[in-house]
């Protein structure tokens, strides 16, 4: 696509990165099915592998129908570059892969997907890195946890699984006065209804599997950079801006600029650690996201009737939708999200623990799964699955204590779901 003016969002979710294959003129990209790509001489397999020359080599490094995925999703977020690998977690350990050392920390919200907590609080640590989590409604313990050895930041735009917002623009400013990358794990919200970069992040996080997908058919994520942190500055991050033994000496931020993070994402971290994306995953992805916006806006709409009328239900103690009036963060939601505040949030059942399980049970349309951000209205019962390996202080820090249900509102009939919604809350009570 020639950019001679700037396209709008959702001609960007339809077209950016993509052309008509340049071999058969196919309209849709090709589902590159391939393993190797032919050097034209042995020159150019030396540039190849030196970096010099930018082009497919080996589709754990880079494949052509992942490569428009990633050009797709960059342009989304307004980035420099991404990196898509094989699931939303892969994505996290690429994010912080090329800025940890052992010693290092990053200090990141209590709220999080509830894997992102087992997986920041347990495993990191045999990599030697560890994790603060703090409360980032309080910003000053967001100051006051970044520490000598803190190499990010991270949160959640619109955190899982209550759909509370993050003050991203705030905790920006606070990672870039002391000269660190802010992450944004954006999956539950999108490109579409939050702009992280725009507010001042370096790097953005995705699960493609949910909404960028959007159907429940493929795991898969992706990694991707503004293009504007300064990691020469501080000499906290070496990997990018020291010389790296394995290409000769070659200093990724001093040779590539805006794009170091990206090269060394697919030179480095997909080269060694192997966390690829595989071409039919990208597939599924790049037909899912030409419809992100037009989905966005019917989750919001659904969440928003849904969430108004289970809030006045006699059943409920409380929903937790920023998009209702009613919430805390329903005036953080209007300047972060104007768009409208996802489809996701918990409800929480006067019956406690037994209500849920009764409630889940007798729902038809909605299905008990372990996944968000689908076409079908999804729900879960957190506290006995997702985040199931958390303390019950990590529950409700979570916002995920036992009395609550997660609902991750589709795109059906609001009707439909509403009733749904009834009959199976006239079974607990
Ligand atoms: C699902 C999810 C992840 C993990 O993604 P996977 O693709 O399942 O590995 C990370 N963050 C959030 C907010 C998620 O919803």
């Amino acid at each position: 696509m020639t950019e001679t003016r700037q396209y709008g969002f959702d001609t960007l979710q339809i077209h950016a990165g993509a052309r008509p294959d340049p071999a058969t003129g196919a309209r849709q990209t090709p589902i590159y099915q391939t393993t190797a790509y032919v050097f034209r001489d042995a020159e150019h397999a030396a540039a190849l592998f030196n970096l010099q020359e930018v082009g497919f080599i080996y589709s754990r490094l880079t494949n052509p129908t992942v490569a428009v995925l990633q050009e797709r999703i960059a342009t989304l977020e307004g980035g420099a570059g991404a990196v898509c690998c094989s699931s939303g977690h892969a994505a996290q350990i690429m994010a912080l892969f090329p800025l940890m050392r052992p010693g290092c920390n990053i200090v990141a919200s209590t709220r999080l997907y509830g894997g992102t907590v087992t997986q920041f609080s347990q495993t990191i640590k045999r990599f030697g890195w560890s994790c603060k989590f703090v409360d980032f409604d309080d910003l000053d313990a967001v100051k006051d946890a970044i520490d000598d050895d803190t190499r990010a930041v991270f949160g959640e735009a619109i955190a899982n699984p209550g759909g509370w917002i993050m003050d991203v623009r705030a905790v920006a400013d606070i990672a870039d006065a002391a000269g660190l990358p802010l992450i944004i794990d954006n999956t539950t919200a999108t490109p579409y209804l939050v702009r992280p970069i725009e507010m001042g992040a370096t790097l953005v996080v995705h699960s493609t599997t949910k909404y960028l997908t959007g159907n429940g058919t493929v795991t898969g994520g992706c990694v991707v950079d503004s293009g504007t942190f300064d990691w020469s500055a501080s000499g906290k991050f070496p990997s990018l801006s020291e010389a790296e033994p394995a290409y000769h000496g070659l200093k990724f931020h001093e040779t590539f600029g805006g794009l170091a993070f990206t090269f060394h994402g697919i030179a480095v971290g997909l080269r060694d650690l192997g966390m690829t994306m595989n071409p039919q995953a990208a597939h599924y992805t790049l037909c899912g996201i030409e419809t992100l916006s037009l989905r966005m806006d019917r989750h919001v709409k659904n969440a928003e009737t849904v969430a108004g009328w289970l809030e006045k239900h006699d059943a409920v103690d409380h929903v937790t939708y920023a998009g209702l009036a009613s919430s805390p963060y329903n005036a953080l939601a209007k300047k972060v999200c104007p768009k409208g505040a996802g489809g996701l949030f918990t409800v929480a059942l006067k019956g406690g623990y037994d209500a849920c399980v009764k409630f889940v049970d007798n729902l038809e349309i909605f299905s008990h799964v372990a996944n968000l951000g689908d076409a079908r209205s999804l729900v879960i019962h957190s506290a006995s699955t997702t985040h199931r390996q958390l303390s019950p202080e990590q529950q409700e820090a979570a916002g995920a204590g036992p009395n609550v249900v997660r609902i991750s509102i589709g795109i059906e009939d609001a009707d439909d779901l509403i009733a749904d919604l009834e009959q199976a809350l006239s079974k607990v009570s």
